[in-house]
């Protein structure tokens, strides 16, 4: 079956963007990561740039690699319109916002991050941009009540 595609492939100043091809509801699955399951013992031992970092982590030691698919490209944003929800070893994006026909589709990389090797320069531009992205822990107390709130912060996040 040959349908509208859900998402466009654009090209940014700082890289590829995925964009809605069609309007998501708050609170609507977007998609569901797809890579394989991966422990942390089997993720490359250099990971030269973040757009190699195809990684999602969805427990402690626990990744999603990448699948190739739409869901490697989504960029990280510090004021998002979706949202990671991890279930087990599922990972599933959510539209936290109503997403127009056209829009980036962006989620917080650090909600899901527990590695404290782990930094990201960021330029999304929001008013909020923290720059130097890092794990959930580091994350402005606020924004953890936000995400809490929201119930978007993995279990073995909770309470850092
Ligand atoms: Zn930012």
């Amino acid at each position: 079956m040959i349908g509208k595609e859900l998402f466009v492939i654009k090209n940014g100043r700082f890289g590829k963007l995925v964009c809605a091809n069609k309007f998501f509801e708050k609170g609507q699955k977007i998609l569901d990561f797809s890579g394989p399951v991966l422990l942390r013992s089997e993720l490359p031992e250099n990971i030269a740039t973040p757009e190699d970092d195809r990684f999602l982590q969805v427990g402690i030691n626990l990744f999603i690699g990448p699948s190739g698919g739409v869901d490697d490209l989504i960029n990280h944003s510090c004021e998002p319109n979706s949202a990671v929800m991890i279930k087990d070893k599922n990972a599933s994006l959510f539209a936290i916002k109503d997403i127009q026909s056209g829009d980036e589709i962006t989620y917080d990389y650090s909600l899901q991050m527990n590695d404290e090797q782990w930094t990201m320069q960021c330029r999304c531009g929001a008013k909020c941009c923290r720059l130097v992205i890092k794990e959930y822990r580091f994350i402005p107390e606020s924004l953890k009540d936000h995400y809490l709130k929201l119930g978007f912060v993995p279990d073995y996040n909770r309470g850092l």
